[in-house]
């Protein structure tokens, strides 16, 4: 069923017992040409465009909990493409400009609301840097504003303190195409077009190990549900990566971290955007349903458990009453983490492996959200061709063994921009 305005009227019409499930239940077949292990919007992105672009259709994706039940449905939802370095910015880029064709893309409403993202500066050094990230995003196509005081005050009046405070706001770097999507509705879209075009999504298949032939190439993957075949495996977990890849004696460049969110009860509208604060690790936007969305660092310590810590709260509280004392009595409705792949230079892994058959997909920290589509569009064109596209060709694994690191965190002034 094709969704349209027609359906959403004749459905409403006939008392909403025309619509059908998104997509089917499907149990998974002994045998596969490509087995993605992981639903969330990597693997599911990554299987869609396998089917779409490549006409590689007879794919699973494994999913050991539902799908979206990882970061996915976990994250702050920002999408924005204000990155500075060259492997980084053209290859985020290229997921604004696939966000702006999604929902049209996969028939699906994503909520895609290019809101503008707001990046205050708190000191001239800031600023500076700033200019430098705007220009380097210019060169790659992206937009971008350099806004000085005046600018920021003109949209934000009555939220910021711009002289008073701890941390005066010198200005800003918007990004007027960055907003925010629906996260799991991004999942939901992608799992629908792919299955659409004939890829098993499998939810509650656990993969606990994999299957290798006398050469050593990976052929298939141990799960909950028995033994599958492949004729190549990929692998878009996330913070569980590690866990994996252990079983294949592969020892990565990522460690996994806690990340929390946050949720205040809601307000009338207040934030139209996302602003993030320079001076601390802080950032926030405003759902449709009026709740305050926002988040801090991660909690600084390795763990799989999806759930954070009360310091980090107590931070990220601290953070935002630096920037916007009016919202101290707000309260608090909800909270919760997610696992981070975090690599060592802030950049992500999508390159095929010296495992033949096998390919890799982590190393997202902070970001991986907004970089959902050109992800599953990358891994897709290096799953099924067996080289990284030009767009990915900097995302190496090897690039911590032969010193080409794309050194996104930027311990300068603005580490917390990735
Ligand atoms: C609190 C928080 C806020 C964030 N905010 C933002 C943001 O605002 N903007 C942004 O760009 N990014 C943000 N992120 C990061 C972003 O959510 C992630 O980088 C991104 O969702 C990763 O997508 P994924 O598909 O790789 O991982 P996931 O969505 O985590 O998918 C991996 C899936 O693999 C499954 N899995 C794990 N092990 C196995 C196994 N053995 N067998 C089968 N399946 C398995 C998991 O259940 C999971 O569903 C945030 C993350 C968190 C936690």
């Amino acid at each position: 069923m094709r969704y349209s305005a027609l359906s959403l009227f004749a459905n409403a019409l006939m008392g909403q017992k025309g619509w059908k499930p998104a997509w089917r239940d499907a149990a998974p077949k002994p045998a596969y040409d490509v087995i993605i292990v992981g639903g969330g919007g990597h693997g599911l992105a990554t299987a869609y465009y396998l089917a779409k672009e490549h006409g590689i259709r007879n794919v699973a994706v494994l999913e050991k909990g539902w799908i979206g039940s990882g970061n996915a449905g976990r994250n702050t939802t920002i999408i924005r493409s204000n990155y500075l370095l060259p492997g980084n910015e053209p290859f985020y880029e290229w997921s604004m400009k696939l966000w702006e064709g999604l929902e049209q893309d996969v028939n699906y409403n994503s909520m895609v609301s290019q809101r503008g993202v707001l990046n205050l500066c708190h000191s001239d050094a800031q600023r500076d840097a700033y200019a430098r990230r705007a220009n380097a995003m210019r060169i790659n196509g992206a937009d971008s504003e350099l806004l000085d005081q005046d600018g920021v005050r003109a949209m934000y009046p009555h939220l910021l303190d711009f002289d008073n405070a701890r941390f005066p706001i010198k200005g800003g770097l918007l990004q007027k195409r960055g907003g925010t999507a629906r996260h799991d509705a991004v999942v939901w879209g992608y799992a629908r077009a792919a299955d659409k075009l004939g890829v098993d999504i499998v939810q509650n298949c656990e993969v606990n190990g994999f299957i290798r032939d006398a050469s050593g190439a990976v052929v298939g993957v141990e799960t909950t549900r028995g033994p599958i075949r492949a004729g190549k495996v990929g692998l878009a977990v996330a913070g569980s990566t590690s866990r994996l890849t252990c079983k294949l004696d592969m020892r990565l460049p990522i460690e996994s971290h806690v990340l929390q969110a946050f949720v205040s009860e809601g307000l009338k509208p207040l934030i139209d955007g996302v602003i993030t604060f320079g001076a601390g690790h802080f950032y926030v936007s405003q759902s449709d349903k009026g709740g305050l969305v926002f988040g801090g660092d991660i909690d600084g310590y390795n763990s799989y458990a999806q759930r954070g810590n009360l310091p980090v709260v107590e931070d990220v509280a601290e953070s935002a009453m630096a920037l916007m004392p009016s919202i101290g009595r707000v309260r608090m409705l909800r909270s919760w983490g997610g696992i981070m792949d975090m690599s060592m230079d802030g950049t992500p892994i999508i390159d095929k492996t010296h495992i033949p058959g096998f390919y890799l997909n982590t190393g997202w920290c902070y970001g991986g959200f907004k970089a959902t589509p050109a992800s599953g569009w990358c891994f897709a064109w290096t799953i099924a061709k067996d080289v990284a596209h030009a767009r990915n060709a900097l995302m190496r694994l090897d690039r911590f063994r032969t010193g080409h690191i794309i050194d996104e965190k930027g311990v300068g002034p603005q580490p917390n921009l990735h």
